[in-house]
């Protein structure tokens, strides 16, 4: 096997055990490789090894990337974990099957639009700042039922919740939090949980993880 294939395997391996141990199906968590600025030759090896999702952090880089990749390998899904600037929501709508950083009203509304015009909606998942950083992307967890409602009026449909917690601190109790969050407001999905963190993320409810640097290596 190479390199892709077997860290591929590692990684499934580990979510199938996080899985396991809290009584959960593996086939309930979506590995979604985090292919952010790797070249296409360093993308291949995982979609020869099975790899189907994939995400990215800015709308052109995949722009530049995916749509050559996915016409050799149809089944191909991209999921948008980067911000989003409002006037590449049309962008994100026709590029990406999957935003997870839907975190402010206006982007909300932009989304809205992009989504009518286009006649078809990505799965969406509100960014919550479960830290409270104010470096950090992500709608305050006391605005979280406001954002929600502003999505339903722009007749955005939410289907999970998205958190990077604080780096440098246990993740645990953030993880907890969003799966809390997402249980209170009847929201299925919860994307949680990095190279460092995937398995406990598993361990407290994730359905998706985001996962780059066990994949892929370190970015240069
Ligand atoms: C880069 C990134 C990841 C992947 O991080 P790794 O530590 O390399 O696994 C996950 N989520 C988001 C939002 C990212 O920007």
């Amino acid at each position: 096997m190479n390199d892709a294939a077997d860290r591929l395997a590692g990684v499934r391996a580990a979510i199938a055990e996080a899985a396991k141990r809290a009584q959960r199906r593996a086939d309930d968590i979506c590995l979604i490789a985090v292919s952010k600025t790797h070249e296409a030759d360093a993308i291949r090896p995982l979609i020869a090894a099975g790899q189907r999702h994939f995400g990215e952090n800015r709308v052109q880089e995949a722009a530049a990337k995916w749509p050559a990749l996915r016409a050799e390998t149809p089944g191909v899904t991209l999921h948008l974990i980067g911000q989003l600037q409002s006037n590449k929501a049309e962008d994100a709508v026709a590029l990406f099957d999957a935003i997870h950083s839907v975190d402010r009203p206006s982007l909300v509304e932009a989304l809205g639009k992009a989504c009518a015009k286009a006649g078809r909606q990505p799965q969406l998942f509100v960014q919550v700042n479960v830290g409270d950083e104010a470096q950090k992307g992500g709608c305050a967890i006391a605005d979280l039922p406001a954002l929600l409602a502003a999505a339903k009026s722009a007749g955005l449909a939410i289907d999970g919740l998205m958190a990077i917690p604080p780096a440098n601190v246990e993740p645990a109790p953030y993880f907890a939090l969003l799966d809390e969050l997402a249980a209170r407001h009847g929201l299925p999905l919860r994307s949680m949980g990095m190279s460092g963190d995937f398995e406990t993320a598993v361990m407290l409810g994730a359905t998706h993880v985001r996962v780059g640097t066990a994949l892929f290596g370190e970015r240069g």
